[in-house]
């Protein structure tokens, strides 16, 4: 089975979905102790497997290794041992309470996997974004197919030796390959999807989907904005905003986008980002160049994306505080920092996904607020204040799937909420319950008393005195 992994004819990719499909209901049979020790199987793998994951990173984009494990091999170690301690508690059917129309009964939610599962992933995380997912589908029981980036062929290469390894491939099987085995794989009837990447081929994702009525989870992306109020630690906001927007190259769903900050502080937060960019990377191109910290961006196509947006945004007039120069043949683009950028930039509207910051002043909160909200609703919005009013009127006043409260991005590393986006930046969520929900049905099951059961006087014919009581009590009072 082996070599059919390897072989991406529609046959191959066939020929595991049905065996898979073959295999489910035993693996939905699988009490916590086995799915336990299928994720301790993972877990361990992970670690031994740590430092070939950092050079995999290292030689798809240049990612500093302590970037790898806090990014790559730390969220995934810390997703398994989450499950592992609360996997008992969250399969176990859950009673619930009776309403007096139904005295006598009881009921309970089944937590029971969805089947056989498809895990579609990007480049920019590849580990964290295949393996986290597939935690909570090992968790919930299913059987699960995989398909990272073709764009880190290094890391897709490990994923798939790290789950022959770990995994028959009836229970998890992974295909590396480009869109064309994405698109084969979407023909199949899968129970669940579960994809990570770009709000547009989340659309070509859902429509496969409804095919078969398939349910998905769609991780996507959008433009996170910052908010900067004047009340703030403004070298604490600018150390954070620097930090995320640089991590990866500003290739993270959820890196800071663009900065809306108080005119009255703006000069201020320009200043302190570009002290950030220089003090964590180097005072001079050159020196950021060679900067072990700093990594590169994905492929060339990529690239010229990201500056397309930066250069448009210069020939419209935006001023450049730092960064903005590249080499090609590196894949090095210095991270930018512009002020100034006029409305229709194409900045503004598309989400940049790479070290280029656009930082815009603002009046009122009110004019922040309505900035935000005629673009598409984002997948985390990062505020910096120490008015409780200012925060609440942001959080009130927006939709997003999460956020970070003087912070940025830390909100990824918390088990214990859902992670996940909202309309254009997502549906459904991901990490520890919510990530087991998400793979699970959740059956709801009434059990009837059968000694007497009450249900029985609503039985035709209707035209009884108690059944007209009984209707009347359900429309009025039960
Ligand atoms: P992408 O959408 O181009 O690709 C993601 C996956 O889909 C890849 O495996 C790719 O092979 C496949 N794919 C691409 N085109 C396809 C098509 N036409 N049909 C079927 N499958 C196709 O995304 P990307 O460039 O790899 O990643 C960047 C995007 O992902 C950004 O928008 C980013 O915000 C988003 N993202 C979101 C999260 C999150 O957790 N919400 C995390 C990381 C990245």
């Amino acid at each position: 089975m082996s070599d059919a992994q390897h072989n991406y004819s529609t046959a191959a990719i066939q020929a595991v979905f049905e065996l898979q499909q073959k295999h489910q209901w035993e693996v939905a049979r699988s009490g916590a102790r086995e799915r336990i020790a299928r994720l301790r199987r993972l877990h361990d793998a992970v670690i031994r497997y740590r430092d070939d994951i950092e050079a995999a990173a290292r030689a798809d984009f240049g990612k500093p290794g302590i970037e790898t494990v806090l990014s790559e091999i730390g969220p995934v170690t810390t997703e398994i041992r989450h499950a592992i301690r609360h996997l008992r508690s969250w399969m176990k059917p859950k009673r619930v309470s009776t309403p007096m129309f139904l005295t006598g009964t009881w009921s309970k939610i089944l937590y029971e996997p969805k089947g056989v599962c498809l895990i579609i992933s990007p480049w920019n995380f590849p580990f964290n974004l295949t393996f986290v997912p597939l935690v909570s589908a090992i968790a919930a029981g299913n059987c699960v197919i995989l398909k990272p980036s073709e764009f880190t062929p290094h890391s897709s290469a490990l994923m798939r030796k790290i789950v022959a390894e770990c995994f028959p491939p009836e229970e998890v099987a992974l295909f590396e390959g480009d869109v064309e085995v994405s698109q084969e794989l979407l023909k199949l009837p899968f129970n669940h999807i579960f994809f990570t990447g770009s709000p547009a081929v989340g659309k070509i994702v859902m429509r496969a989907a409804a095919d078969n009525l398939t349910s998905v989870t769609l991780e996507l992306g959008g433009k996170s904005p910052v908010f900067v109020d004047e009340n703030t630690d403004i070298d604490h906001a600018a150390a954070k905003v620097a930090w995320l927007k640089c991590m990866n190259a500003g290739q993270i769903c959820i890196a800071p986008d663009y900065v809306l900050v108080h005119e009255r502080v703006h000069d201020a937060f320009v200043e302190a980002l570009v002290k950030k960019i220089h003090t964590f990377y180097g005072e001079t191109e050159e020196a950021r160049r060679q900067s072990p910290d700093y990594c590169r961006l994905v492929s060339q196509k990529h690239q010229a994306r990201v500056a397309s947006l930066f250069r448009d945004a210069v020939e419209r007039g935006a001023k450049v505080h730092t960064g903005g120069g590249e080499n090609i043949s590196e894949r090095f683009l210095d991270p930018a920092v512009i002020t100034d950028v006029p409305d229709g930039a194409a900045i503004w509207e598309e989400e940049i996904f790479g070290p280029v910051l656009p930082v815009r002043p603002y009046k009122t909160l009110d004019e922040a607020l309505a900035f935000v909200n005629a673009r598409p609703r984002p997948l985390a919005i990062y505020i910096f204040s120490n008015d409780k009013r200012y925060t609440d009127k942001i959080h009130s006043g927006t939709r997003a799937g999460g956020g970070t409260v003087n912070d940025c991005g830390i909100h990824f590393y918390q088990p214990n909420m859902p992670f996940g986006g909202v309309n254009n930046s997502g549906i459904g969520g991901c990490h520890g319950e919510a990530g087991f929900l998400e793979f699970s049905n959740q059956r709801g099951v009434t059990w009837q008393n059968r000694i007497f059961p009450h249900s029985n006087m609503i039985l035709p014919p209707y035209g009884s005195k108690i059944s007209r009581l009984l209707g009347e009590a359900v429309v009025k009072w039960l």
